[in-house]
């Protein structure tokens, strides 16, 4: 340790550089706290809006809105689990785009054609969203 402050700035800089991604790696652990702590307050004053009684009905027709916007989907969707489900269709094993051997989605083009699907591991499935 030393007393010129110029040597202090020095000492200061190449314990920075020494210690970058240490310091880095705290900073990112502050921030997860903060957000955690901030999360609580945004649920909480969710769970107040939602606990309102004028707000009653704005949910009740969010969730009836969601229903008939994602009817289809919802109903092909569930024909096609049952189908999987009783051994009608079977799974394969790998992703039809990749090759990837994991959990696989069924993916629709046509959602008024419930069996008529592509399977997709997740990856593949959220690209494929994305780009339509
Ligand atoms: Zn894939
Ligand atoms: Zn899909």
């Amino acid at each position: 340790m030393t007393n010129d402050p110029i040597k202090r700035i020095e000492y200061d800089k190449r314990y920075n550089e020494k210690h970058r991604e240490e310091i880095k790696a705290r900073r990112r652990l502050y921030m997860r706290e903060w957000r955690k702590n901030n999360l609580d307050k945004i649920i909480a004053s969710d769970i107040k809006w939602r606990q309102k009684k004028e707000n009653k009905n704005t949910i009740k027709e969010c969730q009836h809105q969601w229903k008939i916007n994602n009817k289809e989907k919802y109903i092909a969707q569930k024909k096609l689990t049952n189908r999987v489900y009783l051994g009608i269709i079977i799974k394969p094993p790998t992703c039809e785009h990749c090759g990837k051997v994991t959990l696989l989605h069924g993916h629709h083009n046509d959602y008024n054609k419930p069996f008529d699907v592509v399977w997709l591991c997740p990856s593949c499935h959220g690209q494929m969203h994305r780009r339509a």
